[in-house]
C-alpha cells in the first residue's frame, strides 16, 4: 500500500536527547537516573525514547500510569519501570504480572497490591511516596511512619525506595523546598532505623537536579531536561542542553488577496495591504493552540511569517508576503531552526500563555514523529 507523505510532523533529534542525558549524568554524579517518560515522553514518543535511553544504559523509567507502563513493557522495554502516579485496584493484576514497580500512596492501596501479589505468587517492588508538601499524592509523614512499622506484614511487597516530589524547587526563596526535604529526611531516618537500608531515595526532578544539590539522594528523576528544556526563568541552565524536538508542516494552499480581505473564522484579521496568504495543515487539533492566533510566527525559507486570523481545528493561515518565492509544498517550521531564525518551544509556549510542558504534551496524536 502506498504511504502518505508527511504533512505535519515532529522531528526528534535522538543525538540531542543523548547529549542531554550526558549533561544530566554530569550533574547527577554517581547517582542513578530514572528517565521520566510520562505523557508519551512529553510528546516525544515514549517507546522510541525508552529504546534510545536503554541503549545508553539508563537505570530506570518513570511513567504516569499503568497504561503507560504496560505500553513500554509490551514494546519489549526491560528493566525497572516505576508508575509514579496512582494505581487503582482493577489495574493491579496486569501491573503485577508485568513486573512493574509501584509507588505506594495509601495503606489501602498497599493492602490491595499485597493481596494481588500473593494471589499471583509474586514479589512486587514498591516505593513509598511521602507527601512532604506537594499535596497531590503520597502518604503524609504521620501516616508513613506507622505504615513503615507495619511494612513487614506485607510479605509480597518489597520496599525498594522512598520518594517525594517538590512543589516548586526553583523559587528564589528555597525555604519551602528545604522544609519538604526535612520532612522527607525524617521518613528516611525512620526507614533506616527499621532496617530498610538499601533503599533508593529519590526526590529531584529536572530543576532540583541542577539547582538543589542537597536533594539528589541516590537517584534523580528528570523529565523536561531530557528534552533540552527547563521551565521559564532558567534559560542560563538550559544553555547546556539541546532541544530535541522540531515541529514542521508544509504549505498546502497559497493565494494573493487584495487589501481589506477578512481571514478566518470571526474575521479577526483584515489584510491591511495586498497580501499573500498561505494555509498550513496544522490547527488546535494538532496542539497548535488557538491562543496563538494573530500572535505567533512560523519560519519559511529562513524568514518569519506571522500567523493571521484564528487558528482553526485543522488549519492555520499565515502572511507569507516576506517570502515571494514561497510555493505549495514548502516546509514550514513551527518549532525549531530555519537558517538564522529559530522558534524555541518555550517561546511558542509563552505566546500561547501555557507552560512548555503543556505545549509539548499537547502536540496531537496525528502529528507523525520522525526520529533522526
Ligand atoms: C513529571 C515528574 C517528574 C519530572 O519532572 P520534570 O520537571 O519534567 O523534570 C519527576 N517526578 C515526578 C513524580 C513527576 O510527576
Amino acid at each position: 500500500m502506498a504511504t502518505l507523505p508527511q504533512r505535519t510532523w515532529v522531528e526528534i533529534n535522538t543525538a540531542h536527547a543523548r547529549h542531554n542525558l550526558a549533561q544530566i549524568r554530569r550533574a547527577a554524579g554517581k547517582r542513578s537516573i530514572m528517565a521520566i517518560l510520562k505523557a508519551n515522553a512529553y510528546g516525544h514518543g515514549a517507546v522510541e525514547m525508552a529504546r534510545v535511553f536503554s541503549r545508553e544504559g539508563i537505570d530506570a523509567f518513570g511513567v504516569g500510569d499503568s497504561g503507560e507502563a504496560l505500553e513500554l513493557r509490551e514494546a519489549g522495554i526491560e528493566g525497572p519501570i516505576l508508575i509514579v502516579g496512582a494505581v487503582i485496584e482493577g489495574e493491579m493484576p496486569a501491573v503485577v504480572e508485568r513486573d512493574i514497580e509501584v509507588n505506594l500512596h495509601t495503606v489501602e492501596m498497599a493492602e490491595a497490591l499485597q493481596k494481588e501479589a500473593a494471589r499471583q505468587g509474586k514479589q512486587v517492588r514498591v516505593h513509598l511516596k511521602i507527601d512532604t508538601g506537594m499535596g497531590r499524592l503520597g502518604m503524609q509523614p504521620f501516616q508513613a511512619v506507622p505504615f513503615l512499622h507495619r511494612m513487614h506484614n506485607l510479605k509480597n511487597l518489597e520496599l525498594v525506595g522512598l520518594c517525594t516530589h517538590f512543589s516548586y524547587p526553583y523559587e528564589e526563596n528555597p525555604n519551602f523546598t528545604l522544609r519538604q526535604l526535612e520532612r522527607f529526611n525524617v521518613a528516611v531516618d525512620v526507614a533506616r532505623r527499621l532496617g530498610f537500608d538499601n533503599l533508593t531515595l529519590h526526590a529531584a526532578s529536572s530543576l532540583a537536579l541542577f539547582r538543589r544539590k542537597e536533594s539528589l539522594f541516590n537517584m534523580v528523576r528528570p523529565g523536561v531536561a531530557l528534552w533540552g528544556l527547563l521551565p521559564g526563568d532558567e534559560k542560563g541552565l538550559a544553555k547546556k542542553l539541546k532541544p530535541v524536538l522540531a515541529w514542521k508542516t508544509r504549505i498546502v494552499f497559497l493565494k494573493d488577496v487584495p487589501e481589506g480581505q477578512p481571514i478566518g473564522y470571526n474575521r479577526t484579521y483584515y489584510t491591511p495591504n495586498p497580501t499573500r496568504i498561505a494555509t498550513l495543515p496544522v490547527g488546535y487539533n494538532d496542539g497548535y493552540r488557538r491562543a496563538l492566533s494573530n500572535k505567533s510566527d512560523v519560519l519559511i525559507n529562513g524568514k518569519r511569517c506571522p500567523v493571521v486570523g484564528l487558528v482553526s481545528m485543522d488549519y492555520t493561515t499565515v502572511d507569507v508576503s516576506a517570502v515571494p518565492n514561497a510555493k505549495v509544498g514548502d516546509v514550514v517550521t513551527l518549532i525549531g531552526k530555519d537558517g538564522k531564525q529559530e522558534i524555541g518551544a518555550e517561546d511558542l509556549a509563552a505566546q500561547a500563555g501555557v507552560s512548555v510542558y503543556e505545549l509539548l504534551c499537547g502536540i496531537g496524536r496525528r502529528v507523525v514523529r520522525v526520529y533522526c
